[in-house]
């Protein structure tokens, strides 16, 4: 099988080959049609994320190098292990890739995503920037038939990202409407979510025009720019008062400033986003303004079902997608890097 792989931290992906891995046990085989190129991934090839302050939280673990990047993953069963029970050979299927122990307490909860010990696919174990990945449980393999396959794996990530940290802010969304900050991918994705559960307006911030834009395209009541000084007030005066949650998907200390600004009295921060940095707030402002913070990270294997659902029912329009051959891993980590890429690249093979 070919892959494009990480050979050294802060290092260019190169071209590698291995052996097409034949199925044990309950493993199948997938051979990878489309996989979604996702911002975390340069995170995890740089080796770290910023902490702020100079702080580097080490996320290089214990990968064995080459590694393959890639969690966004759409295929077809190519082979199938002896004991791989409900899937068929030549099945179309996104896999979930946010596979746990299987043993611990958070696993036994149905919370794999959040396991300690997990062996999530393309990023503690080889991933889908290859034409072949191997899935250790049938169960992982989700049905999308209905879902465009360019759109079936990146919905793994930036699709139960979004719902699940949209599903979170629900609660708070009587108290004003819900307030995405940062339009990327996942941003976009939790857009679309906000509209289809709730019927509140929903309020976008970005400080890139262009992805403003895209907000308005997909729905969003307003739209406002971080980076204009009379942005709070703006957001104070259209919600009437404040927003019920922030759900802040861009994750770095300036954006987590920006977010909990116009957040109302007893309402919620979600944060999501992994840009990094830091963010300090006075203490009493916790009690005083009742204000829940909280992270959510990725969703579980019961929620990327729902997601599905909503996504086959067409409750979510489609993000902007754009396809690149496999070969362009790197570059197109670069490209996430400089921010040039709005709504998704998916990778073909
Ligand atoms: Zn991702
Ligand atoms: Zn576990």
């Amino acid at each position: 099988m070919l892959r494009q792989s990480l050979v050294d931290y802060g290092k260019p992906l190169a071209s590698t080959q291995a052996a097409t891995p034949v199925p044990r046990g309950g493993e199948v085989l997938l051979r990878v049609s489309h996989c979604g190129v996702c911002h975390s991934d340069v995170h995890l090839q740089d080796g770290y994320f910023d902490l702020g302050g100079d702080q580097k939280l080490d996320v290089r673990g214990n990968r064995p190098l080459p590694f393959t990047f890639g969690h966004e993953i759409a295929g077809v069963v190519e082979a199938l292990g002896p004991d791989a029970k409900g899937q068929a050979i030549g099945r179309r299927v996104a896999a979930y890739p946010w596979i746990g122990c299987g043993h611990c307490a958070l696993c036994a909860r149905g919370d794999e995503h959040m396991c300690n010990a997990p062996r999530a696919l393309g990023v503690t174990v080889d991933g889908g920037y290859a034409t072949h990945v191997l899935v250790p449980d049938a169960g992982y393999l989700l049905d999308v038939e209905g879902i465009a396959p360019e759109l079936a794996g990146a919905l793994m990530c930036s699709g139960l990202t979004g719902y699940s940290a949209i599903k979170k802010a629900l609660g708070y969304a009587r108290l004003g409407p819900l307030f995405i900050v940062g339009l990327g991918g996942v941003g976009l994705m939790g857009l679309q979510f906000a509209r289809s559960l709730s019927d509140r307006p929903v309020f976008a911030a970005d400080i890139d025009a262009a992805k403003r834009d895209a907000a308005r395209t997909l729905g969003a009541a307003e739209t406002f720019d971080p980076q204009d000084p009379g942005a709070r007030k703006a957001i104070l005066k259209a919600s009437g008062g404040g927003v019920g949650a922030a759900i802040d998907f861009a994750g770095s200390g300036a954006s987590l400033g920006f977010a909990q600004g116009p957040v109302v009295k007893g309402g919620a921060v979600i944060v999501v986003g992994l840009m990094g940095g830091g963010f300090s707030m006075p203490v009493p402002m916790f009690p005083l303004r009742a204000l829940t913070i909280m992270g959510s990270y990725v969703g579980s294997l019961e929620e990327a079902k729902q997601m599905l659902g909503l996504v086959r029912a067409g409750k979510v329009a489609p993000i902007p997608v754009e396809l690149r051959p496999l070969e362009q891993a790197g570059r197109t980590l670069d490209d996430l890097r400089q921010g040039k890429i709005i709504g998704r690249v998916v990778l073909t093979t």
